[in-house]
This record gives C-alpha cells, sequence and structure tokens, in this order.
C-alpha cells in the first residue's frame, strides 16, 4: 500500500493521507474496508458522505454525534469538522484531481478533512472550513496539508472558470489559461489565521502522474482516490 501523508499528522497522534491508485478504485466504501483493516483501523468507525461540491460541512464533536452520523444515510456535504476529534473514529474522502484539504492543530485534537474541488475553492471551502475549526478556539495552532490533486500543469481551463478566480491564481502561457489551486487555497488559509509557514503543498499532480494517481481531467473514468484522517 502506497500513501502519500505528511509526517506532521503522525507527530500529532493522528493516522491519515491519500493512497495511490494501487490500492484501486475507492469510489464504493466496500473497496475501502480492507484498507482500513491493514491499517489496523476500525471501518465501522470511518465516517463517509456525498460529495457535492458544495462549501457544506459536516461537524462532529463526540463520540455520540459520530455514531448517530455512522448509523444514518450518507448526508450531501464536503468537508468534515472533528472538533475535538472522538477518539478512535476518522473520516474519509474521494477525490481524481479535487485538492484533498487535511487541517489539524498540534495536538491532534481539533482536525478538518475536507474535499475541495474547483468549484468548493471558489465558493470558499478551504478558508470557511479553516475558520470553523479556529471558533473552537483562535489560539489553535493549525497545519495545513494538500495531498495529491491535479497541479497547475494540467489544470487547464477555459474563460467561464478562470473568471471565478482572482487573476493572480492563474497562469497565462500560449494562449492557455491554468488554474493554481495550491495558490488559491493558500490565500484563503492564511487570510484564516493559518500560519504559512504551517501549509504544505507538495507537488504531486493527479494528472500527469498515471502511474500513481487516477485522474478525472486524463481518464474520464470514474475512479477515486481515497483519502483519510484518523484520530488512534
Ligand atoms: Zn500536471
Amino acid at each position: 500500500m502506497k500513501i502519500y501523508t505528511d509526517k506532521r499528522l503522525l507527530s500529532c497522534g493522528l493516522i491519515g493521507g491519500t493512497l495511490s491508485r494501487h490500492s484501486g478504485n475507492m469510489r464504493e466504501i466496500a473497496n475501502q474496508i480492507p484498507v482500513y483493516k491493514e491499517l489496523g483501523l476500525n471501518p465501522q468507525h470511518i465516517l463517509h458522505f456525498h460529495q457535492i461540491h458544495s462549501d457544506t460541512i459536516i461537524s462532529i464533536s463526540s463520540p455520540q454525534g459520530a455514531q448517530e452520523i455512522s448509523q444514518k444515510p450518507v448526508q450531501d456535504a464536503d468537508a468534515w469538522l472533528l472538533s475535538p476529534f472522538p477518539s478512535n473514529w476518522g473520516a474519509a474522502i474521494v477525490t481524481a484531481d479535487c485538492v484533498p484539504l487535511f487541517l489539524w492543530d498540534d495536538t491532534g485534537s481539533y482536525a478538518a478533512l475536507a474535499h475541495c474541488g474547483w468549484r468548493g475553492v471558489v465558493q470558499g471551502l478551504p478558508g470557511k472550513t479553516a475558520r470553523e475549526l479556529l471558533q473552537v478556539t483562535p489560539r489553535l495552532h493549525l497545519n495545513a496539508w494538500l495531498g495529491p490533486h491535479i497541479q497547475a500543469c494540467c489544470f487547464e481551463v477555459q474563460e467561464d472558470v478562470a473568471k471565478q478566480f482572482s487573476a493572480d491564481a492563474l497562469i497565462h502561457k500560449n494562449g492557455k489559461i491554468f488554474v493554481d489551486l495550491n495558490f488559491e487555497i493558500k490565500r484563503q488559509l492564511t487570510q484564516a489565521d493559518v500560519p504559512e509557514k504551517n501549509i504544505q503543498t507538495p507537488y504531486y499532480c493527479t494528472c500527469g502522474d498515471k502511474e500513481n494517481f487516477f485522474s478525472w481531467r486524463r481518464d474520464h473514468e470514474k475512479n477515486l482516490l481515497l483519502s483519510f484522517l484518523y484520530k488512534p
């Protein structure tokens, strides 16, 4: 199993990251279960939602709350707020080009996992998620990691999409327009008071790296990568 992750998650007491395509298509929850088992995580304690490219956040603040959500039919949303993060629970999202955004504090007690497609980004989902997390205690020291997603090298857009971003998130090259999602998400996070030095944006391009990732843009297939965040 190949997991892209940020070492800071583990040092803050959390397990999480994004799996490479070698683990298979993670669209169905049933396909995710062997992964959780292999990692020693309880599959029944991993929360799922139905992603709709919105700015809707589901907030979990207790083991009881997590239990309730896990027993209800899946809801429409694009971000999990785990605040405080109940032990022995976790949350999952699936992506193929969209950004898996991880946010957490130094103690691993407050965290969020968001599915940020370009539509979620222009609706301000990254900033909104960070602000909601900081509402608990404005003195939280937040960290952020952006998992594998489509990078500016491949994210060419037409004018209709480009005009929804600010000019400095766009790259013009050979008459084409590309969107830099890292730039825009980093801007939203810093505006929400996440220190810039705590935001890691490694350059893993789902579209450009066929060996490791699924990409909607490249393949137009319904294969999805799994990202998860779990507090042991
Ligand atoms: Zn690329």
